[in-house]
């Protein structure tokens, strides 16, 4: 890819990089044929729980049915209210509405993008049930702070970490075991990403995650036993042998990560109109999934669309607040209700950001980005 031409993802060079790797792990499942919860998804879930420091992992069909399940698990249904973010993927939300409990949504903070506790506690009625925090663009949650509250009111704190693989708050602790439960995305594009959708729940809690592996298969450990009524929602076992390779390269990609937000800070720096995005000072390691800038004084669109014809692919993530979806129009929300969830929508624009992007690359980015706004 010439440094001219940069795109959002590349995700066929990431395979390139690893293929034979990932041609022996899939060779591997082929040769034995159990493709459902064969030998390859008990090996990821004990590699992603080690990963994430905690007992259990259960690999499920998706980063939704990972939020969905762990409600279910926890019991929390109709009549019950969830707490969760107005600006995150529309994903988080619908986990709770599939539950069949009610999303009550709060605003972030502008200079994070994260859950404001504070608006978190304002939110919490007598039906509030569980709080679930997004750590997003791969930056952790205020964590201490939705612990205590959720502590002090009695609350299920559920992580969504669909976006945080490998994240960290400063003491050390990793995204995937500061809650209840968090539920992770191995969509293509995460940090970790499966060649088609997959999730996982990891939690310490023994109960919780046996109460998952019945919900996950039809409600069964032994077949055509069923203890509970479930879904079915497992993690494939050819997405689970290619995890675990990819697993092996994780570090590795999220430092290249790091390294790349480390190049645009230092390329835009003091560039007018553009507001690069905080670190928060809980924060140990960012994942930087996505490298989020907000443009001010300048219509975001317009911008996206001139880097575009510099050859530069941007993406909004994203450009409507769940509160204003028409799929959300049952909240009665209206525009005015999360300031800083829109203030955000207008204004983030998020820049290519992947482990193999270059310096070069992220100079083109830089240099087309400070030379839109100029002009
Ligand atoms: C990707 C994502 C999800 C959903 O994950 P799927 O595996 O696509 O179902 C949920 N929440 C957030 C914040 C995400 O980014």
């Amino acid at each position: 890819m010439p440094p001219d031409k940069v795109p959002f993802q590349d995700i066929p060079l990431q395979i390139r990089n690893i293929k034979p790797e990932i041609d022996a792990a899939v060779q591997a499942v082929l040769a034995h044929g159990e493709f459902i919860l064969g030998p390859e998804v008990a090996t990821f879930e004990r590699e992603w729980a080690e990963y994430c420091r905690v007992a259990h992992a259960v690999g499920v069909g998706s980063g939704t049915d990972a939020l969905h399940l762990i409600l279910r698990a926890l019991g929390i249904g109709p009549g019950d209210e969830v707490i969760t973010v107005a600006n995150t993927f529309i994903a988080t939300a619908e986990a709770i509405s599939y539950a069949g409990a009610k999303p009550v949504l709060a605003d972030c903070r502008i200079e994070d993008f994260l859950l404001d506790p504070a608006a978190a506690a304002a939110a919490i009625t007598p039906r509030t049930r569980a709080i679930i925090p997004v750590h997003l663009y791969g930056q952790p949650a205020d964590m201490d702070a939705l612990g205590a509250l959720a502590q002090n009111s009695g609350l299920a704190l559920i992580e969504d970490a669909a976006q945080a693989h490998g994240a960290s708050l400063a003491d050390g602790r990793v995204c995937g075991s500061l809650g209840v439960a968090a539920a992770f995305s191995y969509y293509p594009i995460k940090n970790l990403g499966a060649f088609g959708d997959g999730g996982a729940v990891t939690t310490r809690d023994e109960p919780l995650a046996r109460q998952i592996r019945l919900l996950r298969n039809w409600g069964s450990v032994v077949k055509y036993h069923h203890e509970v009524q479930g879904f079915n929602s497992r993690l494939d076992t050819l997405q689970a042998a290619i995890l675990s390779v990819k697993l092996r390269h994780l570090a590795a990609w999220n430092d290249a990560r790091r390294a790349a937000a480390g190049w645009y800070r230092s390329a835009l720096g003091g560039c007018p109109g553009v507001v690069l995005p905080a670190e928060a000072p809980w924060t140990g390691r960012h994942a930087y999934h996505l490298f989020v800038v907000r443009v001010l004084e300048r219509d975001r669109d317009v911008v996206a669309r001139a880097m575009a014809a510099r050859g530069v692919q941007t993406v909004v993530h994203y450009p409507v607040p769940i509160h204003l979806q028409k799929a959300y129009a049952e909240l009665g929300l209206r525009k005015g209700a999360f300031p800083s969830a829109e203030a955000a929508s207008r204004s983030i624009l998020s820049l290519p950001m992947f482990p193999e992007i270059t310096q070069a690359q992220v100079g083109h980015v830089a240099d087309s980005l400070r030379a839109v706004l100029a002009g």
